[in-house]
């Protein structure tokens, strides 16, 4: 560290991302991307659009945003695109929550580095023993709420009434939920943004739709919300997003049927990963998420995550509080699980 950092930042906790290693071939199951590329279309579209380069991008985004709009049948106004969707996390901390936010103790390892980032008082509502949400904690909060569903890294999802009534009963302050895993099995609040003008959804194409390396988020909610989101957008960097990824986020729309098909293998191959740990003696969470969140009694997560990694695996363990036994395993290829049972087996024979 330098003199020279702020001091309110110079102890600054940051958000530390799963591994990304190069060298070494890993089949990676420990950041929830997916294991199918974009559409094969995407090449060409892209290819096409290298000329464009020289020119800074579209600031407005509007074709992809009309897109969208289109898609979740909302109005342009009511949709912003981001540099993934961390970058829309950080604009609505930034606008909305100079006065506090709430979120669960286990959740989205970054909701507490925006808020330190940005002095923003937080406090962290312990998930149930079971971990999922007790609704209670957040019926008539007057705070402002972030919540990730399905959450993460539990992968439990909360049905869209319950959202409906922490929206409702906190009508003065941000429900913003982050729906970065909805696409694997959950409920989707967007078509609540017409009903309620205090309700942020963020989304995200890193994970269903395969463009994590693309870094392309957005978020929707009523139009005064959103131009205060652009607010941050054009008091930071304008052009956000660039060239290239506005044209793939348009070309993944135009790719629907390819969408759903991954989607649904990526259920259909976390239930049957699911089944076959479970015969090990793994217990998991309701993961409605395109990774399972569980832990196994004849090893620490750890030792678990260490010996994988040494047979060329990388999953996800974190040491924290209520959750350093857990590991959390995102769902790759068949093909990638397969060689992940066949390595937990083989460890667990050995412990
Ligand atoms: N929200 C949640 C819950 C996540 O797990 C992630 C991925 N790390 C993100 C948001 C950010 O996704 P991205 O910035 O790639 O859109």
């Amino acid at each position: 560290m330098s003199k020279f950092i702020a001091s309110r930042l110079a102890s600054l906790d940051t958000y530390v991302p799963g591994e990304q290693p190069t060298g070494m071939e890993y089949i990676k199951l420990n950041t929830n991307e997916s294991p199918f590329p974009p559409p094969a279309v995407i090449a060409d579209i892209v290819a096409g659009e290298v000329e464009k380069l020289k020119l800074y991008p579209n600031t407005d985004g509007k074709k992809l945003i009309n897109k969208l709009a289109k898609l979740y049948d909302v109005q342009p106004e009511n949709i912003i695109i981001g540099n993934g969707s961390d970058e829309l996390l950080a604009f609505a901390f930034l606008a909305f929550f100079e006065n506090g936010v709430i979120f669960p103790d286990i959740t989205y390892g970054f909701y507490p580095v925006y808020a330190k980032l940005y002095d923003i008082p937080y406090q962290e509502i312990p998930l149930q023993d079971d971990f999922t949400i007790n609704i209670q904690d957040y019926i008539n909060t007057s705070k402002n709420i972030v919540i990730a569903n399905p959450n993460a890294p539990t992968g439990i999802s909360l049905e869209l009434d319950d959202i409906e009534k922490i929206v409702t009963s906190n009508p003065d302050y941000i429900v913003m939920i982050d729906e970065a895993y909805v696409d694997f099995g959950g409920t989707s609040v967007i078509p609540l943004i017409k009903k309620y003008d205090n309700l942020l959804v963020i989304h995200t194409y890193s994970k269903s739709r395969s463009l994590a390396g693309a870094r392309l988020g957005y978020a929707i909610g009523s139009a005064p919300i959103i131009e205060d989101m652009n607010k941050m957008k054009y008091s930071f960097n304008p052009y956000n997003v660039n060239n290239l990824t506005q044209v793939m986020g348009e070309a993944a729309l135009d790719n629907e049927e390819y969408f759903v098909k991954k989607r649904k293998e990526i259920i259909k191959t976390r239930k049957y990963t699911q089944k076959h740990l479970e015969d090990t003696g793994f217990v998991f969470t309701d993961s409605h998420a395109n990774f399972l969140f569980g832990k196994n009694p004849k090893i620490t997560g750890f030792e678990l995550y260490s010996k994988l990694k040494e047979k060329g695996i990388l999953i996800r363990q974190w040491n924290k509080p209520r959750i350093s036994d857990h590991v959390r395993i995102t769902i790759g290829s068949e093909e990638q699980m397969n060689a992940l049972i066949k390595a937990t087996k083989e460890i667990l024979y050995e412990v």
